[in-house]
């Protein structure tokens, strides 16, 4: 439980400022929370919201650099259908590099944030990995960026018309 560090008090009200992170040469507006005592009157940033701070920054860079944020990467981990330990035997990055990233404690390298990408856009990649690791995974149809079919499910599909008629959206291909 946060408390004012000078008074003790408990009663706090916890607000949000935007501000302007400076990465790279640009200036990236992010939401920051901090605190103000209601007693004493102190403004101040408590350690969970440093934390939390650190975090937003943390994805705010993650996003100008092309990776993935602590949201997307634990999206794409449920895709799969893959705990977070098992994404670490596949991945890599030690036993807890799943739990860190998707608390946003710590950002996945580019060679890590490629790797997930080309695992989802193609399943082979992805069942060629895990059964070096003895990882099953369970169903791999759900496993596509943007939901694109893989292409031998969209070609089964479509076998005897595939050829003469393109589809123009994934949904034609399973409602059409
Ligand atoms: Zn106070």
């Amino acid at each position: 439980m946060d408390n004012c560090s000078v008074c003790k008090s408990t009663s706090l009200s916890r607000l949000e400022d935007e501000v302007l992170l400076s990465y790279k040469n640009t200036d990236i507006p992010i939401t920051i929370k901090y605190s103000t005592c209601d007693s004493c009157h102190r403004e101040f940033i408590s350690t969970s919201q440093i934390l939390e701070n650190d975090a937003v920054a943390r994805n705010a860079k993650k996003s100008h650099d092309g990776l993935m944020t602590a949201v997307e990467i634990k999206s794409a981990r449920e895709k799969i259908g893959i705990t977070q330990e098992e994404a670490s035997l596949i991945f890599g990055g030690g036993r807890n590099a799943f739990s860190k990233y998707e608390r946003s404690e710590v950002s996945q390298s580019l060679s890590m944030d490629n790797l997930i990408k080309i695992c989802l856009k193609y399943p082979g990649i992805l069942k060629e990995l895990a059964s070096q690791k003895g990882v099953s995974i369970k169903d791999m149809s759900l496993v596509s960026e943007d939901n694109v079919i893989p292409y031998e499910t969209f070609k089964a599909a479509n076998q005897a018309k595939y050829e003469s008629h393109p589809i123009d959206s994934p949904e034609e291909i399973i409602y059409g």
